[in-house]
């Protein structure tokens, strides 16, 4: 790498939401700029008028924030800068290395249609690049419209991709580009090589749709006399069936993960390993690990595939490694929003609220399950699941006389602490002949106390659930048991 310090950016276009796919391509970026302490920018390429909406560029700025992913300097918005690509694409005609064509769109429309009647693949014919320099000025003079065109050189375009190794384009095969309409805006290649030399960008970082752009963007620094950036070509993201990633495939815009408890580290990392594996089997990151592993000899050619069950995987891994004070902020609303507790009751009691994350944050893959999970602990009244029922309770009038007896032994415990609750509860089960079966006892009194059939340890949940309510909730399944009704009436 040369002493230059990187400058790397990402450029979407505002049509639509953040796509997951336009999210992992920021992250290599700005997972780059960190690591080698360069700048990440942000450029919005918002020159198609139609499709580009305020709304879009907003949800990229808050899809970026939700994630992290800060830029450096002030947003470039590529509409703004159409005087300045407008002058480079005349400073070629200047060289020498563009030319004006009077050809019109319908002309050129015919002549397509020619070729393709006779089975001749379509080319521009360089026709306007014979005329003479007294014939162009004549034209120009009578306010003939113009567009510019490139003019392509002779021989092969080349580079040596980051990801891809060297990309060789036999310039035999690119035509000559248009690079300004006739009303003098800038073609999408003259804007990104125009805004890319102007931002000084050195690493041009993004999908690999954009390959066969890169010739034509390279003849254009040439053309332009500027210093050429690397290009690294990021692999395309599949779904599971080998399809490119679309909204068939479920959830595709980063705030939908956003709204289903997805922890913004989670997704970061999901997002690092689709295209890039930094070896050794390392998969949990956090972002401070992945600047670090950070690696272009890590990115893969070959397309990533997106498997949901794998991010909630990852979001599991991550929940799991949160202290419960930072997790509190993210789950406390979700409590509030579900009418499960008030913000003042959680602070009120904020020790036994962290414990119960503590708690929940392990077995949970999302902070959606932790609320699900929580709801035995925040009401007074739970909801049996019929599932758990069914498994658990499956002999109603020997489950309640069970849980009667597990009620008295816990009743008349005198301290509400486990090593006392396991000891009554075992001399318990030896009585009833349930030898080291403890889970004989253990899992109908799990349904009992919480209506669900996983939880933290049966003596964790007395604990939080506190005595009175435990033996009031014993009571309840005794009588619901004994009600004789069907599971989950
Ligand atoms: N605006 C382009 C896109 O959204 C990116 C262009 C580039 O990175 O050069 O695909």
């Amino acid at each position: 790498m040369s002493d230059v310090t990187p400058r790397l950016r990402f450029a979407p276009s505002p049509t639509g939401y953040l796509h997951v796919g336009g999210a992992r391509t920021a992250l290599f970026n700005w997972l780059y700029a960190k690591k080698f302490g360069g700048q990440f920018l942000l450029r919005i390429e918002d020159t198609d008028k139609a499709r580009s909406t305020d709304e879009s560029t907003r949800a990229i700025f808050d899809g970026l924030n939700w994630l992290g992913l800060r830029w450096d300097e002030t947003v470039v918005y590529q509409g703004a800068n159409v005087e300045r690509n407008r002058a480079d694409a005349l400073r070629m005609l200047e060289n020498g290395t563009a030319y004006r064509c009077f050809c019109t769109q319908a002309e050129l429309a015919e002549r397509r249609a020619a070729a393709e009647a006779a089975k001749d693949s379509f080319k521009y014919d360089r026709r306007c690049d014979r005329l003479s320099a007294e014939e162009v000025q004549s034209r120009v003079d009578a306010g003939v419209p113009f567009t510019v065109r490139f003019r392509v050189p002779e021989g092969t375009t080349s580079w040596d991709d980051l990801v891809h190794e060297t990309i060789s384009f036999p310039n035999k095969d690119i035509e000559d580009f248009i690079v300004l309409r006739t009303d003098g805006t800038p073609i999408y290649n003259m804007a990104v090589v125009s805004d890319d030399i102007e931002m000084r960008i050195t690493l041009v970082m993004r999908g690999d749709d954009h390959i066969s752009n890169t010739p034509k963007q390279i003849l254009l620094y040439r053309a332009l006399g500027a210093p050429l950036p690397q290009f690294a070509h990021l692999p395309m993201i599949h779904g599971l069936d080998g399809k490119k990633l679309s909204k068939r495939h479920g959830a595709t815009a980063v705030s939908d993960y956003q709204h289903l408890g997805i922890l913004p580290g989670a997704m970061l990392n999901f997002l690092a390993l689709l295209g890039w594996s930094p070896g050794h089997d390392i998969e949990v990151m956090s972002m401070e690990r992945m600047v670090e592993l950070f690696d272009t000899k890590g990115l893969q050619k070959k397309a990533a595939i997106f498997d949901p069950k794998k991010l909630e995987w990852m979001n599991g891994q991550h929940l799991s490694l949160m202290s419960a004070s930072d997790l509190a902020p993210l789950v406390t609303p979700a409590l509030v929003s579900a009418g499960l507790a008030t913000t003042e009751d959680l602070y009120s009691r904020r020790d036994w609220y962290l414990t119960l994350l503590e708690l929940l944050k392990v077995r949970s893959r999302t902070t959606d399950d932790i609320v699900r999970q929580a709801a035995p602990y925040l009401v007074d009244e739970i909801r049996y699941d019929p599932e758990a029922e069914a498994k658990q309770w499956k002999d109603r009038p020997a489950t309640a006389a069970l849980l009667r007896e597990v009620g008295t032994a816990l009743r008349d415990l005198r301290e509400w602490e486990p090593a006392a609750m396991e000891e009554s509860l075992r001399a318990l089960g030896e009585r009833l002949g349930f030898g080291d079966k403890a889970g004989k006892i253990f899992q109908p009194l799990r349904v009992a106390l919480t209506g669900l059939s996983v939880s933290p340890g049966i003596f964790d949940v007395l604990v939080m659930l506190g005595r009175d309510r435990s033996t009031a909730r014993i009571d309840a399944a005794v009588a619901r048991l004994e009600s004789g009704g069907p599971p989950g009436a």
